[in-house]
């Protein structure tokens, strides 16, 4: 049985810090000990009402120091392991052919299976690249769900970014497994549309982090693959989370039980042509990335970019510590126990807030629980951001950072209102324990007690844009 099909047998179960059970209902545990600790330190009610109102309401604009769990983002706030830190002191400093960027270059080829590899400084100067060369006016890039950062890179080339997520993504209660998956047949009429000359490349984010952090399936990618070859167009993976999805597949797909981790991650990377991928995530570190392609007049190119703007091709912009960090964290991140450990932890945190009546985006996705903030707050209209009170009063209750995602982020003057009002719950690789995990459980049940007395709020001062990072606001 898989480890999702486990959750409702185990719910049943007494409370036992337990939680998060094994097949025997025994606890899977953290994976690691801990050998560095960094303290949090505790604040009160009172000193978090102040921080709040000196911050506008704004949880981007209080000091981390203030923060007990900090949920904000599982980019680059993962913890290393002392494999890793031996990297660190062992790396090789040298200009040009350091032995650090050597065993990167391995590491990466034997997980992905591409020759050459490139380093960059994190996801999206990968994507300011492969974009410089395959974004501009009138092109058209489709994918499951552009990220934010892939979505501005393809446009600042003067393309054009369209989302072509399954219908299933949108509804919040759907517990479809592959819930990242993209809309094959809207992939194929959007072809017809714009003609395939304009399209410059196909992409698929894995996991979708914009629709939920869910997995994509194998069958999606190679049903994908099949339209990019009757069409001749190149398919370039968002492979972020390539880790997390192929644990996904591995759990949920037909027949794909008994394969290693690592199996299904290399056949991943055999259907693409090329890979963005940001090393803040799946590698472990805490900056990075990567760039690959098979077409070599293209590699080409890029090198010459990547030389221009980030590095020489053997650094690309980043010291041999973190190509030593990231080839340890990417051979870690495919060990199963870990994984296992990941998707589940994430999970449980899930299940216990549906548990306590608060609709979340179901499934549970890999890195991340989104709350609905209408659901919780009903009596708050759009405008007035019921999900920024969420957030606020995750905050004053148990000095808890999450990230609103809904109308401040995506809303303003000239845009419709979002489908959906989300608090996210990033979840920091290797980072918190499950009794962290269960205070912020704890403070959830009681802002939902609370909820019906949650303030909605109002801007007082924003920017032309991205207000989400430095508005402030007032409670009403
Ligand atoms: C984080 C992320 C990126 C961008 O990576 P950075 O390292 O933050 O530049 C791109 N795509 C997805 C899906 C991401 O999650």
């Amino acid at each position: 049985m898989t480890i999702a099909g486990r959750t409702s047998a185990e719910s049943r179960q007494p409370r036992r810090p337990a939680a998060i059970a094994g097949s025997s209902m025994k606890t899977i545990i953290e994976p690691f000990r801990i050998k560095t600790v960094e303290p949090i330190r505790m604040t009160t009610r009172e000193q978090r009402e102040t921080i709040l109102q000196h911050a506008g309401f704004n949880l981007f604009l209080v000091q981390a120091e203030d923060v007990l769990i900090d949920l904000l983002t599982d980019s680059g706030t993962g913890a290393m392991s002392a494999e890793q830190w031996a990297g660190v002191m062992r790396a090789d400093e040298s200009y040009a052919g350091a032995k650090s960027f050597t065993r990167f270059e391995e590491r990466l080829r034997s997980i992905t299976g591409f020759d050459h590899i490139l380093p960059t400084h994190q996801g999206r100067a990968s994507e300011r690249i492969l974009f410089a060369l395959l974004g501009g006016k009138g092109r058209v890039v489709p994918n499951n769900a552009h990220f934010d950062t892939t979505q501005a890179n393809i446009e600042h080339s003067g393309a054009q970014a369209i989302n072509l997520p399954i219908p299933e993504a949108s509804d919040p209660t759907n517990r479809h497994p592959f819930k990242g998956n993209v809309n094959v047949e809207a992939l194929e009429a959007l072809i017809a549309d714009v003609g395939a000359d304009r399209i410059p490349c196909i992409m698929i984010t894995v996991t979708n982090n914009s629709g939920g952090g869910q997995p994509v399936s194998l069958q999606n990618i190679k049903d994908v693959r099949r339209v990019c070859d009757q069409h001749g167009l190149p398919l370039i993976l968002d492979a972020c989370r390539f880790a997390e999805n192929a644990y996904f597949i591995k759990l949920r797909e037909e027949g794909q039980q008994d394969r290693p981790v690592a199996d299904i991650v290399r056949e991943m990377f055999d259907l693409a042509d090329g890979a963005t991928i940001s090393a803040k995530k799946d590698g472990i570190v805490n900056i990075g990335g990567v760039l690959l392609l098979r077409n070599a007049d293209l590699l080409r190119r890029a090198s010459e970019l990547l030389i221009l703007t980030e590095g020489y091709t053997t650094y690309g912009g980043l010291a041999g510590r973190d190509l030593e960090a990231m080839a340890q964290g990417f051979e870690e991140v495919l060990h199963e126990d870990y994984l296992q450990y990941r998707i589940r932890s994430t999970g449980y945190l899930g299940d216990k807030l549906l548990e306590a009546g608060i609709q979340i985006v179901e499934p549970p996705g890999g890195h991340a629980i989104y709350v609905d903030a209408k659901h919780l707050c009903p009596h708050i209209p759009q405008a007035q951001f019921p999900g920024q009170a969420v957030v606020c009063a995750l905050y004053r209750l148990g000095g808890i950072r999450a990230c609103e995602i809904g109308s401040v982020m995506f809303g303003g003057k000239g845009h419709a209102p979002p489908a959906m009002e989300l608090v996210r719950l990033a979840i920091p690789r290797r980072v918190y324990t499950q009794s962290h995990i269960d205070y912020v459980i704890e403070v959830f049940r009681d802002v939902k007690q609370m909820a019906p007395e949650l303030r909605p709020l109002r801007i007082i001062e924003q920017p032309p844009a991205l207000r989400h990072f430095t508005a402030r606001f007032e409670e009403l």
